[in-house]
């Protein structure tokens, strides 16, 4: 029997040791984050053998894509894809992995936290408490906004979305309206929403909704989708929450709704710019929940991702077809 070929494979963001040792079992690892201090050299220079890559959170792009010549696929440890030049991939049959499914309950409770956090003040009142100001009763301008029974618009009705509306119809009796491109056949993806969630186009959900949640891919139609036309659309006193990708949002005419125009409030998990720059206005805003993206970020669920991810990878570096590949149509597999 011959012994499978060793390959080179670069890791780009730490793997947890048993995934990692999976890995070494079988290729020849690099691990260089080029997001810490001194490692950048490292992972630059594991480029130029690379055959396959795992990671997430770093921008893989033309440029970067043609230091690596031998890359047969990249793994990413996320769902959203936006990190990757994807024509550029499909270019030379890259195969690129992700990973879906794993993470979409986790990051619907992500979400639906922050519906919580943003309607019920909860920072805002566990700091009240923390900083020794409860000294009465409190009054009328530190109450909340009922969840229960408010409209909820889901922008993006895939695994997260439904997975969304399943809390809000089903937990807390929330009629739900959502927005995607193509219509989706509840009966078949999520049956206990059937009669409790209705498509409309993406102006009438901003005009109805009380709660606008976005849970839809970063891409070339959805970069900048929700602007101050949009932000205008929305109810008197609406909330708007951002799962996606921070790059859906002109964060300027958010900021400019917070303040001037008649958002209640907003909940935020991605920003343009990640980290948070310690100068946004979006970090200390009094009417913004902001998270720094943690999304999935459980031990359970970034654990199940980083098997999912070293699986795929695994599976193509030995020729076959990984279990969640997103470009198949155009990956030489
Ligand atoms: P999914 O199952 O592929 O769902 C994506 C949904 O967005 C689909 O309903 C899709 O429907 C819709 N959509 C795509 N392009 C659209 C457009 N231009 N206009 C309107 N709707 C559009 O993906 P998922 O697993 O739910 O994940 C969704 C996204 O959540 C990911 O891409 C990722 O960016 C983000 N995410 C964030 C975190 C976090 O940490 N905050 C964690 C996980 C995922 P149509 O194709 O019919 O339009």
């Amino acid at each position: 029997m011959s012994t499978p070929t060793r390959k080179k494979v670069l890791v780009f963001r730490e793997l947890p040791p048993d995934q990692l040792a999976r890995l070494q079992a079988q290729h020849d690892v690099t691990v260089a984050n080029p997001r810490l201090p001194g490692q950048l050299p490292a992972f630059e220079a594991a480029l130029a053998t690379a055959e396959g890559m795992i990671g997430s959170s770093y921008p893989i792009g033309e440029a970067l894509l043609a230091r690596a010549p031998q890359l047969q696929v990249i793994s990413s440890v996320s769902v959203g894809v936006d990190n990757y030049a994807l024509g550029a991939l499909a270019a030379r049959g890259i195969v690129l992995c992700h990973t879906p499914g794993v993470l979409t309950e986790t990051t619907a409770d992500t979400i639906f936290s922050l519906i919580m956090a943003t309607s019920r003040r909860l920072v805002e009142l566990a700091s009240h408490v923390r900083e020794g100001r409860w000294s009465r009763n409190i009054g009328e301008d530190l109450f909340g906004w009922d969840v229960h029974g408010k409209t909820l618009g889901i922008l993006g009705f895939g695994r997260i979305g439904q997975a969304v509306a399943r809390r809000a119809a089903l937990g807390f009796g929330m009629p739900v309206l959502y927005h995607c491109r193509r219509p989706v056949d509840l009966a078949t993806t999520s049956p206990e929403l059937a009669g409790k969630a209705t498509r409309t186009t993406l102006d009438e959900l901003l005009q109805r909704a009380d709660i606008v949640a976005a849970v839809l891919p970063l891409s070339a139609e959805t970069r900048g989708l929700m602007g101050e036309r949009e932000f205008g659309l929305m109810k008197p006193g609406a909330i708007f929450i951002n799962g996606a990708r921070g790059a859906i949002v002109h964060e300027g005419a958010l900021l400019h709704a917070l303040d001037h125009g008649t958002l209640r409030a907003a909940g935020l998990d991605v920003f343009a710019t990640e980290p948070l720059p310690l100068d946004s206005p979006l970090r200390t805003h009094p009417k913004v929940t902001a998270l720094p993206h943690i999304g999935s970020a459980t031990f359970e669920t970034r654990h199940a991702m980083a098997v999912l991810a070293t699986s795929n990878l695994l599976q193509a570096l030995a020729g076959e077809r990984p279990d969640a590949v997103f470009n198949l149509e155009t990956a030489a597999i």
